[in-house]
């Protein structure tokens, strides 16, 4: 068992997320104090254990965002020496807030693996007040009722008759119900008499789903079982109708340049972060509408700044020369590392250009900022810091160097690092590098005033760092944790982005639809893989808004492998079991298609079953295609919108020629 103490962190998690969201009930705001949430997390995970998230534990699901569990307990109205039933015992952590306070905790969980670990947590934690079952839930356990007070922590169609009674005269209830499979309003229900109950809307939520005999079927067909279900072996064919209905609900357009964006930008609203997908690293429409959309946005929104799929000491030089700042630049060429082309392009150019001209008359704290979210800059982030170290604090630049040097010998290649860190050929680096991050905060009151802008980078890049020598290591055990690492580095990013520009600061974020696509309705999450987009939605909910992009066919700038030349490819024509094929069914070439915002009804119970859908990143290999770059995904869930271009052209990349001709200045190449 792990023994570091963070009841510091969970005293601020107490007060920030749930004391300040309104639970006020001490016995629940005791136990949260108490529990500690990393026990009951993947390792890989536990660094986000304080987070105001759920967050995916094994076989898929979730542990609940620490705020619901306070609410849902408080809501139950425990005093202390009660008998309360868990239904979804998931990875024990609410059975162990629940066992603080009850007397006995009885709790049923339907995959069996989470029940037994459940189990062993919560004894080697010694709460002996628990017994865990492997079952279907919505039974209730009728060997031990009647019981005080019933949690479910997943959401139902209706309330499980079983449930209701098992509870004792005076009882309480509390389930998420809903119609759908993926939101629910969380009721609370009262066992007034032996055949009475009252019951009471509390709040409005989103849980799994609660899955057997008296909640969601698995095996259903409606399509209505969406977030829970994998895709029938049967591929559902387009079907006339449904291309109809797309056609008759979408908002169709003709070019980039005259697209009328009002309706969008009022379905965006007040949200703070918009993210904004692409379904290709290579596609110029995908950018040219992106970049369309985000001048809307800081010019008629107010927002902030940019945060991109880049890495970010090549995105500060860009910053750099959008905001004006007066130190000189740093010698070198942003993003001239593969894949050049992602941000090296006429597209983005054009847009840098236009940012810089838009900052120009803008006092030097309204600035857009443009920043990168990305972590494979290891290196060169390395150098970022010991050239503002040598410039603030010569002495520590020493320290840095000795420190940082032990990543020295993988610097053409940093993958290789993590095979020889794990197999003890060479130890690992992560103590230095962690060690200097903290000097580096220890020493924030010392160099901020001299300019808190150029510490913030130095910061980041530490962070950076310190992430990505985790992110080599990790990668030796598999794709997942190397993935969530990385969309959980770019999310760490993004909230310290918008800490520091304030509470009103809002954020545009551009990347794959792969990261900005809640993760959780795609089969990404099968793989326990968490994205940006789901960690977003999670912690801003309907205040982070979710565009994806898609295409039928055309050409993408793309290599054949990693570090291969960028070609230009011709995208072969969507499948017919994806959703780009009912897109292009519609007959329309281009439009927006609200899914949040959807007025049918219809429409959206339809593009609820789910569907293939193509991810071109930058590299496309047509020959595998179905393999290699369609995932199953559950449209709707996945995205507040859809922008479609039918036929798409790849981007224009700079020659090299070109560079020569561009100002001294310009960041992109020197
Ligand atoms: N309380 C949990 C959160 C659980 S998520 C925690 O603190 O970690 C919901 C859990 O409900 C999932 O693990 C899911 O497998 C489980 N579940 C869904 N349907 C169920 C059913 N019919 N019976 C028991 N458990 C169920």
């Amino acid at each position: 068992m792990k023994t570091k103490d963070l009841s510091g962190q969970r005293d601020e998690m107490v007060k920030h997320q749930i004391a300040a969201r309104g639970v006020r009930d001490r016995l629940v705001l005791d136990a949260m104090r108490t529990v500690p949430r990393e026990a009951f997390l993947p390792e890989t995970m536990s660094e986000f254990a304080y987070d105001d998230t759920p967050l995916p534990i094994a076989a898929d699901q979730t542990i609940s965002q620490p705020y619901i569990v306070a609410f849902m307990v408080e809501a139950i109205g425990l005093k202390g020496g009660e008998t309360v039933l868990e239904i979804g015992a998931g990875s024990g952590y609410a059975a162990a807030i629940l066992a603080q306070i009850a007397e006995q905790v009885y709790t049923v969980e339907r995959i069996e693996e989470l029940a037994n670990r459940a189990a062993e947590m919560l004894r080697s934690l010694n709460y002996h007040n628990v017994e865990v079952r492997h079952g279907d839930g919505t039974l209730g356990w009728p060997e031990h009722a009647p019981f005080d007070a019933i949690i479910v922590a997943a959401g139902g169609p209706t309330v499980p008759e079983s449930l209701k009674s098992q509870l004792k005269i005076g009882g309480r209830l509390v389930i998420p119900v809903g119609s759908t499979v993926s939101s629910q309003e969380l009721v609370r229900i009262t066992r007034v008499s032996e055949s009475k109950y009252r019951s009471e809307d509390i709040a409005d939520v989103r849980f799994v789903p609660l899955i057997g005999e008296e909640g969601w079927k698995v095996k259903q067909e409606s399509g209505l079982v969406c977030a829970a279900t994998k895709m029938p072996a049967r591929i559902p064919e387009v079907e006339p109708v449904l291309s109809q209905l797309i056609a008759e609900n979408c908002e169709p357009f003709e070019y980039i340049e005259t697209v009328d964006l009002q309706p969008l930008l009022e379905r965006i609203g007040d949200s703070r972060i918009v993210l904004i997908g692409e379904s290709s690293h290579g596609t110029s429409e995908f950018y040219k509408m992106r970049e369309l959309i985000t001048r809307e946005l800081i010019e008629k929104q107010g927002f902030t700044f940019v945060g991109i799929e880049g890495d970010w000491p090549d995105a500060a030089r860009i910053d750099h020369y959008v905001r004006h700042f007066e130190y000189p630049p740093s010698e070198w060429t942003a993003f001239a590392r593969f894949p050049t082309w992602m941000w090296r392009n006429r597209e983005v150019r054009d847009f840098v250009d236009w940012l810089r001209h838009y900052n120009a008359d803008l006092n030097s704290d309204q600035r857009v900022a443009f920043y990168g979210l990305d972590l494979y800059s290891l290196h060169r982030s390395i150098h970022m810091i010991l050239e503002y170290l040598t410039d603030v604090d010569p002495e520590t630049a020493q320290v840095a160097r000795r420190r940082y040097g032990c990543l020295t010998p993988w610097e053409s290649d940093p993958a290789t690092y993590g095979h020889a860190a794990l197999t003890g050929t060479y130890k690992s680096c992560e103590k230095e590098v962690i060690k200097m991050l903290t000097d580096l905060l220890e020493k924030r009151t010392a160099y901020t005033p001299r300019d808190g802008e150029r510490y913030l980078d130095a910061l980041q890049n530490a962070k950076l760092v310190t992430n990505a020598e985790k992110y080599y290591r990790m990668m030796y055990y598999g794709s997942r944790a190397s993935w969530n690492l990385r969309d959980g580095h770019m999310f760490a990013t993004l909230n310290s982005l918008l800490e520091h520009h304030g509470k009103q600061s809002k954020a545009v974020v551009w990347a794959h639809n792969s990261h900005v696509g809640n993760a959780n309705a795609t089969e990404m999450s099968y793989r326990g893989e968490i994205n940006i987009g789901q960690l977003c939605r999670n912690q801003f909910g309907n205040a982070c808004y979710a565009i994806g992009f898609g295409t039928h066919t055309g050409t993408v700038a793309a290599a054949s492998e990693w570090n291969g030349p960028m070609e230009i490819k011709d995208i072969v024509p969507s499948l017919p079991q994806s959703y780009e094929r009912l897109f292009h069914e519609s007959g329309h070439s281009k439009f927006l298609l609200p899914l949040r915002y959807q007025k049918s009804r219809k429409l959206l119970d339809e593009l609820a079953a789910r569907r293939l859908q193509r991810a071109i990143g930058v590299i496309y290999r047509p020959e595998t295609e179905l393999a290699s770059h369609y995932f199953e995904t559950c449209l709707p869930d996945q995205f507040d919108e859809l922008i479609w271009f039918d036929e798409t052209t790849a981007v224009t990349p700079f020659q090299t020629s070109e560079l020569v001709a561009t100002p001294d200045t310009y960041p992109f190449g020197l």
